[in-house]
């Protein structure tokens, strides 16, 4: 799996290569990544709950979601950095912190509470 900095860099070049950086700010960014959500909840919206899993590992579908899944995790990164964010960094806090919220031997087995 590629590391979100190699990701950034990648898109970094993208947009250079475009001149493309005046297009680029957080909001901008942000509303980008909520309409490439909108696709990719799409693609599983009307999907039976009890099948989607299954399905999602079936052709076409599984390609249609790499790639819209892709497309939010550039726009997200992206944003992150536009912000001046270390998203992954930030991300390994939250599931750090989310583990001390609900220790294992408590919440076993039990779906999370607020
Ligand atoms: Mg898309």
């Amino acid at each position: 799996m590629s590391d979100l900095t190699e990701i950034r860099d990648a898109a970094r070049a993208f947009i250079a290569e475009r001149e493309w950086q005046q297009f680029q700010d957080p909001k901008s960014v942000m509303l980008a990544l909520v309409g490439e959500v909108g696709e990719l909840a799409e693609l599983l919206q009307w999907l039976p709950a009890d099948e989607a899993r299954a399905l999602s590992r079936e052709e076409p579908l599984h390609t249609r979601l790499a790639e819209e899944m892709s497309d939010v995790l550039v726009y997200l990164v992206g944003l992150a950095d536009q912000c001046g964010v270390d998203l992954g960094e930030s991300a390994l806090a939250k599931i750090e912190a989310s583990a001390a919220k609900h220790p294992a031997e408590e919440t076993r087995g039990v779906a999370p509470q607020k």
